[in-house]
């Protein structure tokens, strides 16, 4: 754990962390549904592609595959043409595989376990914690890329296992809350927190922030 990870700054973090996001979180179509299926196309669809990218590309790959089944049956080629436009087709392959092996292996149903979630084709444990948080409401942590800068800079972690130490440290024990938790650390690290342009002056967590505070 960092030294700058103190119990009393986590949760002045998590307090202020929360009541941004209840204003300022984006009303996102992935957001809305706790279906494990729609959940997963989203968190495939969005490993590497811009949001707004996927926000074209979701609702039509659905219409064509409104379930798990209906993606199971189809053809490689039938997946890789509905995904056509999004790049990195590795990640369509994968999906239509993981159809597969949970309707062989786990009779249809998406499992909730981060652990079995990962023994999946192309889950790893972010994609692992994201479904069993976003789908299942699990308190569990889900770190991205954009969630591991935001704690690297708040709590002074410097490898990833830090953050990953830290995001368990903070995580909500309620399931509800920790949805919104980890929505909300993935989404500052989004809208302000960003890799080359942090916008701290709008930051709700500026007071709280060892970075900021270090270079202001
Ligand atoms: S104050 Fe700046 S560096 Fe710190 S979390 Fe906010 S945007 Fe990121």
């Amino acid at each position: 754990m960092p030294p700058q990870s103190t119990p009393k700054k986590r949760a002045a973090f998590k307090r202020k962390l929360l009541a941004w996001f209840r204003t300022a979180a984006r009303d996102l179509p992935w957001r809305r549904t706790r279906d494990p299926y729609r959940v997963l196309v989203s968190e495939f669809m969005l490993q590497q592609t811009q949001v707004s990218r996927v926000l074209e590309y979701y609702p039509r790959f659905l219409r064509r595959y409104p379930d798990l089944e209906a993606l199971a049956r189809a053809t490689p080629r039938a997946v890789r043409e509905a995904w056509d436009g999004l790049g990195y087709y590795r990640r369509a392959a994968n999906l239509h595989r993981l159809a597969r092996q949970v309707v062989k292996r786990h009779a249809g149903a998406i499992p909730s376990d981060p652990v079995a979630l990962e023994d999946l084709p192309g889950v790893g444990p972010y994609t692992a914690g994201a479904v069993s948080s976003f789908a299942f409401e699990q308190p569990v942590p889900a770190v991205d890329t954009n969630a591991a800068r935001v704690l690297k800079r708040v709590f002074g972690c410097r490898t990833a296992k830090e953050a990953r130490t830290t995001a368990l440290a903070l995580q909500p024990r309620s399931g509800k809350t920790a949805w919104n938790f980890n929505q909300a650390l993935m989404e500052l690290g989004a809208l302000v927190c960003s890799a080359r342009a942090p916008k701290c002056g709008q930051c709700p967590v500026r007071s709280v922030c060892s970075w900021y505070l270090s270079n202001s």
